[in-house]
Formats: structure tokens, sequence, C-alpha cells
């Protein structure tokens, strides 16, 4: 049943891509679901000096490309305000203050405050620390600080960071954001896991040969290439996208589902995550950086990019998660810049038969496919008989489902299903200072090989735009006997 939530949002950095892109559309979405009604209101904050029309009329643009009508956007937008601030200022939150506690009182929020930090990282500390010294948080409502990636750029920075914001938020108010676990089939995957017998009994190296994990982009660096530069395809998804979703293809069955146990689950499995000398890196790592084909320019050759620049635009490795059930089960990830195609999916690949009765020709690997983006839904390969009458003789045959195009149309988008998640107090799907930390470590001992090791030209510049990556990222699974399964060069 629908329930309407009482909160007020205050987004710091309100005029950004961020807030203008995911979250005024997803608080849109929200509202025209009855979730939030005549109980809500906004405060965006940043520095530009706009007034409460300026900001309600880029709301009401923000939200033009979806289905609106010119009544609901206005009455949509009226619920927000703007407060031109400097987050370096402390007078300036004594003036927040004060609109917060009218917005309270006008809209009877209960105190619920929802403080959203859509801002460079490095303004977190000064934000939390500025709220609770001048009196934001409220006692008789909840008080809740969703923060955006990047959380650190390594153990160290991670753990001054949380340190700082741990001084004034609880780690039980502070949501850490990881979009990708609002994807509907990253959230699938305890459905599929612990929902069916047959999964749950062979979720386990017994039966699993190995897990492929492929998030691919199409575009290169684009505007981002200031940032970019400084984080490289390991830190900007491997460190937090891949990784979560390694925790929840590898996490034992949490007691029942709830956020407190599937947190206790994921931590326990990046707990796992075997952490590599400088030798394992080599040997399990591949790094690559686009070079020029297809029409498009090389990494190097991008605005803000340095001529020899020794930041990756691509990663593959092959990683273990050290437990009881996963234990020597090889997880192959990958992501990249200019690749074939933008996709996310996972190959669970399981093991053959033990004994081929049918004769000579190998049987196909059994796989089960979760489609995460662009179009969501799963696959399962099984062989079967093929239809003949002449020989007996088996093929491969693919159960599918995706969605149908109703229920795609319900289908929240990742900010949405998470902002809701944070107005119900529900931290399943944001990231656990724990996890942070494990993640982490186990990406700086990556980092830190690397960084010892710097690339000559040739061996960077070492996949064309449009290709699937270095052919080293291909030998990686050869080595094993094993290959990419999702293969979209190829077709
Ligand atoms: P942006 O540069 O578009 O917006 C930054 C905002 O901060 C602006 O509103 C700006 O006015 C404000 N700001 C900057 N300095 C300020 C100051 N001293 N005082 C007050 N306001 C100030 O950035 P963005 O793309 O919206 O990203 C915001 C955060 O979200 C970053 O942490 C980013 O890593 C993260 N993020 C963004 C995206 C995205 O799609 N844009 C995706 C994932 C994560």
């Amino acid at each position: 049943m629908t329930s309407e939530q009482k909160a007020l949002f205050i987004i710091f950095g309100g005029t950004g891509d961020l807030a203008q892109r995911k979250l005024y559309p997803s608080l849109f979405n929200l509202y025209k679901q009855g979730y939030l009604k005549e109980h809500f209101a906004v405060v965006g904050t940043a520095r530009r000096p706009w007034n409460d029309e300026r900001y309600q009329e880029i709301v009401r643009n923000s939200i033009s490309g979806m289905e609106v009508t010119a009544k609901q956007a206005n009455e949509f937008s009226s619920h927000f305000y703007y407060q031109a601030h400097n987050v370096n200022d402390t007078d300036h939150y004594e003036t927040l203050r004060k609109l917060a506690d009218e917005l309270d009182s006008k809209y009877e929020l209960e105190g619920n405050r929802v403080f959203y930090l859509a801002m460079s990282p490095q303004f977190f500390s000064t934000i939390c620390q500025h709220v609770k010294t001048q009196g934001l948080v409220t006692e008789n409502g909840y008080n809740r600080v969703v923060i955006e990636k990047p959380f650190g750029h390594d153990v160290k920075s991670a753990t001054e960071l949380n340190e700082s914001i741990n001084q004034y938020f609880p780690e039980k108010d502070v949501y850490r954001i990881d979009h990708y676990l609002g994807k509907e089939m990253i959230q699938s995957i305890p459905a599929l896991r612990f929902s069916n017998n047959i999964f749950n009994a062979l979720w386990n190296y017994r039966y699993i040969a190995n897990i492929q994990i492929t998030l691919s982009e199409a575009l290169g660096v684009e505007e981002r290439a200031g940032y970019y530069e400084n984080a490289g395809a390991l830190r900007d998804m491997v460190q937090n996208h891949i990784l979560q979703t390694v925790a929840m293809l590898t996490m034992n069955a949490p007691t029942m589902y709830t956020d407190q146990d599937i947190r206790k689950e994921k931590i326990s499995a990046l707990k796992a995550l075997r952490v590599y000398d400088k030798d394992g890196v080599k040997q399990n790592f591949v790094r690559g950086q686009y070079g020029p084909g297809n029409g498009q320019v090389g990494y190097r050759e991008e605005n803000q990019v340095a001529p020899d620049s020794q930041t990756e635009t691509f990663v593959a490795g092959r990683i273990f998660v050290d437990n009881m059930n996963m234990a020597g089960v090889p997880i192959y990830i990958r992501t990249g810049k200019r690749l074939t195609k933008k996709e996310t999916r996972i190959d669970v690949v399981f093991k053959n038969a033990p004994y081929n009765i049918f004769g000579s020709e190998s049987l196909k690997r059994n796989i089960l496919s979760f489609k995460v983006e662009p179009n969501p839904g799963m696959e399962l390969r099984l062989n079967g008989k093929e239809v003949n009458f002449d020989e007996y003789r088996i093929q491969s045959m693919h159960l599918r489902h995706s969605h149908g195009e109703d229920t795609r149309s319900k289908m929240p988008v990742g900010y949405e299903k998470l902002l809701y998640d944070v107005l119900q107090g529900d931290s399943a799907s944001f990231s656990h200072w724990e996890e942070v930390y494990y993640s982490w470590r186990f990406v700086d001992a990556v980092r830190q090989a690397w960084d010892e090791e710097k690339l000559s030209q040739e061996e960077f510049q070492n996949y064309t735009c449009g290709s699937m990556g270095p052919q080293a990222a291909k030998e990686l699974l050869k080595e094993d006997g094993n290959e990419w399964y999702f293969r979209p060069d190829e077709n």
C-alpha cells in the first residue's frame, strides 16, 4: 500500500548535474506514486544566487521529459525552495536552519530530515560538521545523511572521511549511495538465490565453475576527464559497483531478508576477498586504455587528459572470495569505456555433468545470466534434445524471462528506489562502512602494484575503441580453460 512519507530534503549541490538529472526526476516519480504528497519540502542549496522561482523553474525543466501535466509540475515544484549557500560559510547554516524549521512547521514534517550531499567529496565532512553543530538536526524526527560516491580514494582517505562523518552522524544514519544496488536485476539476485532451492543447493564451489561480471560502457570519458584522470576504471567502477555485485553473488544466506542481516553477510563476503600481492596482481589483473579507432580518438587525445596518461579506462580481473562456499571459484570481472556496447550482465557458469553419456560431443555449460541493463531480464541455458529422428543429439536451449512492457514501465529507476529506501530507513541497498573498507583494501593492493609499474606507450592504448578490451583480458580466462560468454564484439 502506498503510504505518504513526511520529510524535508536538504540537497547540497542543488544546482548540479546529479540533482537535475537524477534527483528531481526521482523525487517526482515518488510524488506521482503518492509516496510524497502534501508533507514534503526540498531545499536546494548551492553557490549560485538563484531565488525560489528560478529554482522551481529548473525543477520543472528537469522533469519536463517525463509524463507530467502542467498542473502536476507546478504543484510538485511549489515544494522546492532555494538557499544560496557556500558550504564553508558557518553563517549560512544559521539561515538554512531557520528556513528548515519554517518549512518543518509549514508542511508538518515532524522533524524528519534527509541531508543529501550531491557535491564533491571534499565537502562531505565540513557539511556534516556544520549541519550537526549549527543545529540543523532535529530531536523529534530522523536525520539521515545520503553520501554520493566516491567515498574516499583509498583505505586511508576513506577511513579519515568516515571517522569525520561519524563524529556527527552515527553509522545507522549514513546512507552511502551505490546506484547499482538500486537496479532491479541487482536487487533480484537474492530473490533468485534464496527463494529457489535449485539455486540455493547449487550455489557453491561444487557446482559453480566460474562467475563473469561485465559492466561495459560504449561512451568515452566525455566531460568527466578531469575527474577520471585521477580515478580510473578501478576506483570508478570496481571498488563500488563491481565489488558490491560480487558481494551479492557470493554472500551466504542472510538469517532473514533485513538490512542488518544482509549487510552482515555482505561484509563477510568482502572481508573474504583474496587480497593480492604484487605478483598476484600481475597474474590476475589486466589494465587497458583505449586507443583511437572506429572514428574515435584515443584516451590520451581527449581534452584534459595527459598525453602520457597512465590512467586505465579498462580493468579485467580474476578474483576469489575465500569463504567455505565459494573458495576456488574464479570470479572474472571486467569494465571499461569505449567498449562494443553499453551493457551490464552477470553470467554464473555451472560445471558440466560429471559424465557425458551422450557420446563424444562435449556438452555446453549451464549458464544463469542476469541481464542488468539495458534490457533487464534473466536467461538460463540448459541442454535438451534436438528435434530430429535420425540421431539422439543434445542442443543448447535458452529459457528467457524479461519483464513485459507494462512491468518495465513501472520499474523504478535506481535513484527513485534508493530515495524511497532512505525515507523508509531501509539501508539494505546502501554500503555499510565495513563494506567500503574491505573493498578499498582489495582495490588498494591492485592500485599500488600498478602505480609502481608504469606502462609504455605500446603497453597502453592497448585496445581499440569499439572492441571488448585488450586481448590480455581474453587470455586471462583462457589460462583457466574458460572464455567470456558475453561477446558482443563477435556478433
Ligand atoms: P556538479 O559539479 O554538477 O555539481 C556540484 C554542485 O556543488 C553544484 O550545485 C555547485 O554549485 C555546488 N557547489 C560547489 N562548490 C560549492 C560550495 N563551496 N558551496 C556550495 N555549493 C557548492 O557535480 P555532480 O555531477 O552533480 O556530482 C555531485 C556528486 O555526485 C559528486 O560527488 C559526484 O561524484 C557524485 N555523482 C554524480 C553523478 C552524476 O551523474 N552527475 C553520478 C554518480 C555520482
